[in-house]
């Protein structure tokens, strides 16, 4: 059987160069192939005409560029989010979101298909787990959205900043990612950490290290492995309930890593590496959002370099909550501030019309 082709988005630039060397040719093209790939962006062999032809005939005939097809665009009615439902090449399809706002770009990528960790809230978790992505798999998700903001006309320009009037226009570049998708980020560490290699290369994409957020579900052993790796990105928590009982009851994964665990795990992480981790909560009516709940996380989190972000409930089929008014939210976020000097925020909802939003990503190929 003949070995498998290399997609070429699933190497690191020094990867890459350590091939070209393989192949008897001089590593000095990767510059110019690496151009191709990440600033050029191109989608195809043929669209990189300037290869050496040794070079050219190597990738041609072992190598892939693992450009993942769209098999549906939808925009939300606002049109500062745009979802694709992406084809792997074993016909799974994944989702990937772009937003706009606050002039800047974000694109929210995948991790895996589905999810093992089975979140009551979730629409990916509702789908179950079907396998892991590649870092080429997840590359391409940033090139895809990176290329559709360098090809579709208007669609660079940033949405508007909150409350106001006028839409900011500068010609935007993709500048942020957040690992958000579908998929746990940490059960499937090591592609996503290659891939976030790729994405900071600072002769490619050059997405810095402040604009890269991981958003896990609490995997403790990965939240270490982070801390001791000293992995240079943003740490965002779900946390959603802030007792054991509670947060098992939405969170089934909480039965493995146990709340006390989870923030043992999230103390020596802010510890060894300085930073501040984003706490997520779900903010559901009646469970999670009521005064003592919002003192509750103030108490969990005390004396830790903290912040919340609360996230407004998105429906989805298969969970009957309904999100949290925007009274209660301001209401929970002041007792934060107020008796627990916390910072908070309340995520934007963006892209609900087209199901785009937190938790909301399950593969609808209509929507
Ligand atoms: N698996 C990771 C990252 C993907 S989910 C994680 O769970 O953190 C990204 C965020 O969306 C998480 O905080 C998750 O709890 C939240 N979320 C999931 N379903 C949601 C829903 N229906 N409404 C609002 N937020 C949701
Ligand atoms: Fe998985 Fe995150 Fe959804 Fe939970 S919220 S099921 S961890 S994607």
């Amino acid at each position: 059987m003949p070995a498998p082709r290399l997609n070429l988005y699933d190497l690191t630039r020094e990867q890459l160069r350590v091939q070209l060397v393989r192949w008897e040719l001089n590593p000095v093209h990767v510059a110019r192939l690496w151009n191709y790939l990440y600033i050029e962006l191109a989608a195809s062999l043929d669209a990189m005409p300037e290869l050496p032809p040794k070079l050219r005939a190597r990738l041609a005939a072992e190598t892939h560029l693992g450009v993942l097809p769209t098999a549906l665009e939808t925009a939300s009615s606002d049109g500062f989010t745009h979802k694709y439902l992406l084809a792997l090449n074993d016909a799974e399809k994944i989702e990937t979101v772009l937003m706009r706002f606050t002039g800047r770009v974000t694109a929210c990528v995948s991790s895996q298909v589905g999810c093992a960790m089975g979140c009551v809230f979730c629409a990916t978790g509702q789908m179950g787990y079907t396998r892991h992505l590649t870092p080429g798999e997840i590359v391409a998700q940033a090139v895809h959205v990176a290329r559709a903001l360098k090809n579709v006309a208007g669609l660079a320009e940033a949405g508007p900043k909150p409350g106001s009037a006028t839409p900011a226009t500068p010609r935007a570049r993709l500048r942020n990612i957040v690992l958000m998708g579908m998929g746990e980020p940490l059960h499937n560490y090591d592609a996503v950490m290659t891939a976030i290699d790729i994405l900071r290369d600072e002769t490619g994409l050059a997405l810095g290290a402040e604009r890269i957020t991981l958003s896990t579900v609490g995997v403790v052993p990965g939240i270490l492995r982070l801390a001791k790796e000293m992995r240079p990105l943003h740490l965002a928590v779900s946390l959603h309930a802030a007792t054991q009982a509670e947060r098992a009851a939405l969170v089934p994964a909480a039965k493995k890593w146990p709340l006390d665990e989870l923030m043992a795990a999230c103390r020596t992480y802010s510890e060894t590496t300085g930073r501040r981790i984003f706490y997520e909560w779900t903010l559901i009516e009646g469970k999670n959002d009521s005064e003592a709940h919002a003192r509750a996380v103030g108490e969990l989190l005390r004396g830790l370099s903290a912040q919340v972000n609360l996230i407004p409930l998105n429906p989805t089929n298969g969970y009957a909550g309904t999100p949290t008014r925007s009274d209660a939210a301001k209401r929970f976020q002041k007792i934060l501030a107020e008796e627990f000097d916390l910072p908070s925020t309340v995520r934007q909802r963006r892209g609900i019309d087209i199901a785009a939003g937190c938790g909301q990503l399950a593969v609808a190929e209509a929507s």
